[in-house]
């Protein structure tokens, strides 16, 4: 008996699959360990079509009821918590506590997003009229996953829009579909049938939904290059969209730190999930009177803590998740190395897999790739400063604006340097931390619109003003 995984989409909260299927490989070893549907325009048609039966009744359900069952939903996801988990470390390559993490972090936003609601806003109160701002949700909504947070992520798309009273169809990317198709499956039964439909497909299936006029608004998370082609699409039919895309985030390290204290904090903000993380640190800004110190820290951090397969107990880093991208981060090595840059490894890696030493690239010019660009892998430029306007100036050099780190002892001080980043988020002493009720989002090319916070919610809605009179 085959011992591949193989999923069904959820489309009308029923099993849907297709003829032809896609390979999930487990990035770790390079081996098939999995097949997920490849829909095309059929299945895609059944799927919003589904979505836009279900809108009329899902508007019409009280917040609280809605809030009910996507509780159920999240309250079925932590029951099945270390199945999930186990899957998601097979086809994503992350260590199994922290894919872990992930499901419950999942189920926690999908929770703590029920719990905030949009008040009715009265903007004019007279003798004569009152007048309320009501928001309305949109309608069917388009979500496009990307494959370093695929469930988080998906649980906050799912969160925002069912929340709202707008129906979805959500696609995981090719590279990571499983678990968000056995997200599906916990689904049924639990959410009327319409509401969530999940899909999976290979490349060509992205650009169908995003030009597929049943589409109310696009809820996308990914590369910036690939949000442009987006926008472009929803222009067409005026979608709404929500655009959270890539950073390239500087972390402005000050001379009064304790390098001890902070060091491991500042590795794991640059390398948790090997690097792939939109709001990890990707330049690290070091004053020069403690550079050299903290470097050779962060270089032993990087020499002993143990890289492998997700699957292996005490493992804290996996590999890149997936070939292109392994080929990508491979590419700005080989350049950093033939511009005569200086590269401090990590420890020896497996041979099978997309596994890379965890790597620091010593002090390289502001102008190398390396610096420039988004590397969404375990490769960290580390860059001497010694005058802080200048390395705001640094910092904020960057067509991208996703988010920044400042860490000192002297919190007013770190406070005036955050509030002159260019960024949606500033962190002071810590990273990558996040909450439902905080909106993230991005400046400059790392998106548009925001999740989380009412903030969020409210790109899930339109206005709708009403005009009341009062009797004379
Ligand atoms: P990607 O842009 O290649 O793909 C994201 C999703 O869009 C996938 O589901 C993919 O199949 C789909 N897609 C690809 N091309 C499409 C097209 N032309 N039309 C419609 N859909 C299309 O991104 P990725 O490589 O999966 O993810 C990595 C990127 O995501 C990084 O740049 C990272 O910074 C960014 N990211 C941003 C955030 C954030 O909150 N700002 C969070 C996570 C990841």
């Amino acid at each position: 008996m085959s011992s591949l995984v193989s999923l069904a989409m959820t489309i009308d909260a029923s099993p849907a699959t297709t003829e032809h299927q896609l390979d999930v490989l487990n990035p770790a070893t390079e081996a098939v360990i999995g097949h997920a549907p490849d829909a095309g325009q059929p299945e895609l048609d059944q799927a919003v079509a589904s979505a836009q039966r279900a809108f009329p009744a899902w508007k019409a359900t009280s917040h609280d009821e809605r809030r009910r069952l996507l509780d159920q939903f999240a309250e079925k996801m932590v029951e099945h918590a270390d199945e999930l988990a186990k899957l998601f470390t097979l086809e994503h390559g992350r260590p199994l506590a922290m894919s872990k993490e992930e499901v419950l972090g999942a189920a926690y936003w999908i929770r703590g997003i029920g719990q905030l609601e949009i008040p009715v806003q009265v903007v004019e109160e007279t003798g004569t009229r009152r007048v309320e701002v009501h928001r309305d949700p949109l309608g069917v909504v388009c979500a496009l996953v990307p494959w370093n947070f695929p469930i988080l992520l998906a649980a906050w798309k799912i969160s925002h829009a069912l929340i709202t009273g707008n129906t979805m169809v959500l696609k995981p990317s090719p590279f990571t579909p499983l678990t968000t198709l056995r997200l599906g499956e916990l689904s049924q039964g639990i959410l009327p049938p319409g509401v969530l439909n999940i899909i999976s497909g290979g490349d060509h299936l992205g650009p169908l939904m995003t030009s597929h006029p049943g589409f109310a608004k696009i809820s996308f998370t990914g590369s910036t290059a690939t949000g442009r082609r987006i926008m472009e699409s929803a222009a067409k039919d005026l979608k709404r969209i929500t655009l959270e895309l890539g950073g390239n985030d500087a972390a402005i390290v000050l001379p009064d730190v304790d390098i001890d204290e902070v060091a491991m904090k500042l590795f794991m903000g640059a390398f948790f999930n090997s690097g792939q993380v939109c709001v990890a640190c990707k330049r690290l800004y070091i004053h020069d009177s403690i550079y050299d110190s903290l470097r050779d820290k962060l270089h032993q951090l990087a020499q002993t803590l143990p890289i492998g397969d997700g699957m292996q107990p005490d493992v804290l880093f996996g590999p890149i998740q997936n070939q292109p991208q392994y080929r990508r981060v491979q590419q700005l090595r080989e350049e950093a190395l033939a511009a005569g840059l200086t590269l401090l490894e990590g420890a020896a890696v497996p041979e099978t897999g997309y596994f890379m030493p965890l790597t620091l690239v010593d002090n390289p010019p502001d102008d190398s790739r390396v610096v420039t660009e988004e590397a969404f892998g375990p490769i960290l430029p580390l860059l001497r400063f010694s005058d802080l306007d200048e390395v705001i100036e640094r910092a904020n050099s960057t067509e991208y604006g996703l988010a920044g780190a400042v860490w000192s002892k002297d919190i007013e001080l770190a406070v005036s340097v955050a509030q002159r980043l260019d960024t949606g988020t500033v962190w002071i002493n810590q990273n990558l931390e996040s909450s439902p009720s905080v909106p993230l989002g991005g400046h400059k090319q790392s998106g548009i619109g925001v999740e989380n916070g009412v903030a969020g919610l409210m790109e899930f809605t339109q206005p709708k003003s009403i005009f009341i009179p009062k009797s004379s």
